[in-house]
């Protein structure tokens, strides 16, 4: 990538022009206002520079510059943090989006992916050598920020959390220093980094172990509305003690007025499970069969390559829409509590607008709490409520319909909620609800590795 004619915006020193190989993209200059846009359409952020690194010396004289001028420092993986922390007016940007390339070693099965890839560049290069690391279920997330904060998805039964397969990661910290941190080296900053988020450096590549997956049983099968509770209740049954190699979330949807749905489908409110089964076709049908019974109205459950499953949403929620989301881990699903859903179902306020509960069941409950900074293994549900739509005139619908569904069905949650799934405003204390027992010790190391809290445009842990 060519260095840029960047004139400084009062930030740029001859030294840091000399070490930077990337694109610097300044107010007012070309691709500003691109550069600028994350995924959620409702941030509307201006930072001083962004730092577009092509390489792990880019991020390591990009956060030397903002250190020593004093300039708040944002890091933007993949963009889709739905607070917009990857991008923060008057910040320094450094921005990982060109450093995304995978490389697979077949012959240990790891996966190594630099610090801005996506988890559809994850998916593209790893299926090619029937493996798959856990991911989320939109292709575009980023695998830097989604991993960070734990990374819950379609295999998350299967083979735990994102940071469950973390062997090692490559960090640039604080003070410019560059570390591997894994349960050999650093194991500290390990520890802090599988949940702790952004906190405590730039990770400019993650080593993942590869799991063997090629095609799964998945897609989503679809409910009529009315029978929310009779469905939640019996998903509820069985995902719980259900073996290893199926998982399935919940959800609250309006199917899309598209084909190849079914016209007297299309913009009806539905309640889903989007099933993905790693077991054998059929045994993973004998285990859907309860479900098949329930009589849904679509069943897109069939045999899939993993990487179209885990895109199979993403033409639904392109970048740029308005977002607004609430989220709880949530320990049990009463008749009160699904009550609560059954009525806020019924009011989705788009078509876009969504409620997910994620199991955290079969191997990522197998880490205890204090393994890793993930505090919430006996959850039994990541659940989030999201408000979105493509008008940003309906803001207003989308935001109220979601804070007070979620402050109805707060009270019936376990406390905490998944840091990647939380806004930007939410406070210091519901970032300690999410850490529990955890919080201390990631203050701790938080001291050791970030004193001044340079990494502080996140679910901020201060030291
Ligand atoms: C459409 C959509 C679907 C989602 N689905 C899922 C899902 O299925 N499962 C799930 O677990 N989560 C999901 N999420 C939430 C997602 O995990 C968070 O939004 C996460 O923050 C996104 O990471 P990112 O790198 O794309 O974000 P960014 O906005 O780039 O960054 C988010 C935070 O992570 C930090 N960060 C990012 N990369 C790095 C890095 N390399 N080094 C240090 N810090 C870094 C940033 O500084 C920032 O604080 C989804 C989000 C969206 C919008």
């Amino acid at each position: 990538m060519a260095t840029t004619t960047a004139t400084g915006a009062g930030l740029i020193t001859d030294e840091f022009r000399a070490a930077f190989r990337g694109e610097l993209i300044e107010p007012g200059g070309a691709g500003y206002d691109e550069a600028r846009a994350v995924y959620n359409g409702m941030i509307d952020r201006h930072p001083r520079l962004i730092a577009r690194c092509a390489d792990v010396a880019d991020v390591i004289a990009a956060v030397n510059l903002a250190r020593e001028s004093g300039t708040l420092l944002a890091v933007r993986g993949g963009g889709h943090n739905a607070g917009g922390l990857g991008v923060w007016d008057d910040a320094l940007v450094v921005d990982l989006s060109a450093m995304h390339s995978v490389h697979v070693d077949p012959a240990s099965a790891t996966v190594r992916a630099e610090g801005g890839a996506t988890w559809g560049d994850v998916d593209h290069a790893t299926h090619a050598f029937g493996l798959a690391v856990p991911c989320g279920i939109i292709s575009t997330t980023g695998v830097g920020g989604l991993t960070l904060g734990g990374g819950i998805g379609n295999l998350t039964r299967q083979f735990g959390l994102s940071i469950d397969n973390l062997i090692s990661a490559d960090v640039v910290l604080a003070d410019g220093s560059f570390v591997t941190a894994s349960s050999d080296e650093h194991p500290d900053l390990f520890w802090a980094l599988r949940g702790g988020g952004g906190n405590f450096g730039v990770v400019t590549s993650f080593e993942f172990r590869g799991n063997p997956v090629t095609n799964v049983i998945g897609g989503p099968m679809m409910f009529a509305l009315e029978k929310a509770p009779e469905v939640m209740r019996a998903w509820d049954r069985f995902i719980d003690d259900a073996p290893g190699d199926i998982n399935g979330w919940f959800a609250f949807l309006t199917v899309p007025p598209v084909d190849p749905f079914p016209a007297e489908l299309q913009a009806k409110k539905v309640c889903a499970i989007v099933w993905c089964a790693t077991a054998p076709a059929q045994r993973a049908d004998e285990l859907l069969a309860p479900f098949r019974a329930m009589g849904p109205v679509l069943d897109a459950v069939g045999e899939v390559p993993f990487p179209a499953l885990n895109s199979a949403f993403d033409v639904f929620y392109p970048k740029g829409d308005q977002w607004y989301w609430r989220a709880d881990f949530v320990d049990e699903l009463s008749d009160e509590a699904i009550a609560i859903h059954a009525k806020y179902a019924e009011e989705l306020p788009s078509g876009q607008s969504t409620m997910h509960l994620y199991p955290i069941g079969g191997a990522a409950h197998e880490p205890a709490s204090g393994d890793t900074a993930w505090s919430y293994r006996d959850a039994r549900y990541g659940q989030v409520i999201v408000g979105v739509d493509r008008d940003p005139a309906n803001n207003e619908a989308i935001t109220s319909w979601t804070r007070e569904y979620h402050d109805a069905l707060h009270p019936h949650s376990a406390g905490g909620a998944y840091v990647n799934m939380m806004m930007h405003d939410e406070g210091p204390d519901r970032v300690r609800a999410s850490y529990r027992d955890n919080y201390d010790r990631l203050v701790e190391i938080k001291r050791r590795y970030d004193p001044a809290n340079l990494f502080r445009i996140n679910q901020n842990i201060a030291p």
